[in-house]
């Protein structure tokens, strides 16, 4: 099969020809028809040593299935031939307690897809867990279920926080994460949900992922934008943003017993003032991928047409352009998702 290789960091991809996977016991082989390109990707490969050469990446992936796996079975029966499926990035061992609890990502025993254990979705065809992978609601083309994994993100984020219903909530960074938060946020009862981002194409975007007011930060303070929406200074906030400080900067305009949630999954060393969070008695917690039960409501709410993930797909493109793009999002670009589809 064709798919994009890493090679190498400060190297494009290359798109090479190399063995089909074939699918073990309790895996199908996807033919892949749509796999996001995330951030996560991108800070991956500018981290030395951190993906082996030759690796096809891509977690973000949905497909039709073709081969299935001697004993391969999803929730209501056999998986065949000709599924629409989206599947989760890994294959777990199915019998520990996190995976008999849901949170297979969690599994002491995962490997993990498009970071090197097992290849991606930059490719034409792909493996999925029996267990990791789930049935596309007819309303969703196979290449759009391809977003159901950056939706579960943002479930996952918000259901950690533990959202109460009528909270107003603050959302740092307006990328995939923040907009997936945003949207859950308001869908699981926040009040008011307040974003914040410098560039004014995420924030209109933002505007269509449930945030009821926007913050430009590179015009105003924070608290007192984020007061003058709610009333008060932010209990609860996301960190969506990725970079370091971010999570600091939250701290100083939080007030006391406020719950920060880093969903930004920062790739490099962060430093913060413990005397801020200890005096305040601020909360900080972390979050990381999803749990079964996370696709599982995305799933039913795409199907109810209770969320729409589309606007955030501004461009789609085939596997041969997939090097040169991946590339040019380094660089500060209007892109929000941009899907392969190979
Ligand atoms: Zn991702
Ligand atoms: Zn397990």
């Amino acid at each position: 099969m064709r798919a994009a290789c890493f090679v190498e960091s400060g190297k494009p991809m290359e798109i090479m020809t190399v063995a089909d996977p074939a699918p073990g016991p309790g895996e199908v082989l996807l033919r892949v028809k749509g796999c996001g390109i995330c951030g996560s990707d991108l800070h991956v490969t500018e981290l030395g040593g951190a993906v082996r050469r030759g690796t096809v990446m891509g977690h973000e992936f949905a497909g039709e299935i073709v081969a299935v796996g001697r004993g391969a079975k999803g929730p209501n029966g056999p998986w065949r031939e000709g599924d629409r499926v989206c599947t989760m990035p890994g294959i777990s061992c199915g019998s520990c307690l996190a995976c008999l609890s849901g949170d297979v990502m969690g599994c002491p025993r995962l490997r993990v897809t498009g970071f090197g254990d097992i290849g991606g979705g930059y490719a034409e065809y792909a493996i999925g867990g029996e267990r990791m992978t789930f049935r596309l609601p007819d309303c969703v083309a196979s290449a759009d279920g391809a977003m159901v994994e950056p939706l579960a993100v943002g479930l996952h984020a918000v259901d950690v926080a533990g959202l109460s219903t009528g909270e107003d909530v603050l959302v740092v960074g307006a990328g995939p994460v923040g907009l997936a938060v945003a949207v859950w946020a308001k869908i699981l009862g926040a009040r008011k949900v307040v974003v914040s981002d410098p560039a004014g194409h995420r924030r209109a975007l933002a505007a269509k992922f449930g945030a009821t007011d926007l913050i430009d930060p590179s015009r105003e303070e924070l608290l007192p934008a984020f007061e003058r929406a709610t009333g008060h200074a932010p209990r609860l906030a996301f960190e969506c943003v990725g970079r370091p400080g971010v999570v600091q900067q939250i701290a100083q305009i939080a007030p006391r017993g406020a719950k920060i949630l880093s969903a930004g999954m920062c790739m490099a060393l962060d430093s913060y003032m413990p005397l801020v969070f200890g005096a305040k008695e601020l909360t900080l917690q972390f979050c990381s991928y999803y749990r079964r039960q996370d696709y599982e409501l995305t799933l039913a709410m795409l199907e109810a047409g209770r969320l729409d993930p589309l606007p955030m797909v501004t461009d789609r493109i085939g596997l041969d352009a997939l090097p040169g793009a991946f590339e040019r999002l380094r660089k500060p670009t209007t892109e929000c998702k941009v899907i392969v589809e190979p």
